[in-house]
């Protein structure tokens, strides 16, 4: 069966945008010039109360053996909920931060490069800001799914995080197990190795099976 593509659209870089994927309906996270970090929030676009949970996520399908803290195919809501959310039917550069949650923030940029308050963009901006028309705000991003992030973690509890490798035609294809509401923003830090010191557009497809 052929899919039909139903939306289409880029995001600029250092910012994020927030559409809704139907029950059923497929959609790519993809790269346009490639070398782009994403970090995402997906919510039940019927109960906003539903939300991807990165911590429970990581642990069931390391626990059932269908992933890593590198890729992962489900990806499971926060307890006590615990549905699954999405299904990644493919995903060619399977090396994201999966295990993580967290993002830049404008109170990171102030703490690791003593940047002024409100000076540089941010993923926690740019997904608040994409949410603000569903009624959302800042407090209500939870987790986030740090797609094509490149992150060694050591054996000591700490990480390194290196740029990321991912291509121009890398993407990540996920089947929306609800009616989901998802923003991704395209991440603007460019005073770490996460984007190789530049910002990027991230691109988005919906289909329909
Ligand atoms: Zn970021």
């Amino acid at each position: 069966m052929t899919a039909r593509l139903v939306e289409e659209f880029v995001i600029p870089a250092r910012h994020g945008r927030a559409f809704e994927v139907k029950k059923g309906q497929t959609f790519h996270i993809h790269q346009i010039v490639g070398g782009q970090v994403g970090d995402c929030v997906f919510f039940n676009a019927d109960d906003y109360k539903e939300m991807f949970h990165c911590g429970q996520s990581w642990a069931i399908n390391v626990i059932a053996g269908t992933g890593t803290s590198k890729s992962f195919r489900y990806f499971y809501s926060k307890p006590p909920r615990e549905n699954v959310m999405m299904t990644v039917l493919q995903d060619t550069y399977p090396n994201h931060w999966g295990n993580m949650g967290g993002r830049c923030s404008q109170r990171l940029y102030e703490i690791r490069d003593s940047l002024a308050a409100g000076s540089h963009r941010s993923c926690q901006e740019n997904l608040r800001e994409a949410l603000e028309p569903f009624g959302l705000t800042g407090d209500d991003i939870i987790d986030v799914f740090n797609v094509f992030m490149n992150v060694d973690l050591h054996t000591d509890g700490t990480f390194t995080i290196r740029p990321t490798e991912v291509g121009e035609d890398d993407f990540i294809e996920m089947r929306a197990e609800m009616n989901i509401l998802a923003a991704v923003s395209a991440c603007p830090a460019d005073t770490s190795p996460t984007n190789g010191g530049k910002s990027a557009p991230l691109g988005i497809r919906i289909y329909e099976a």
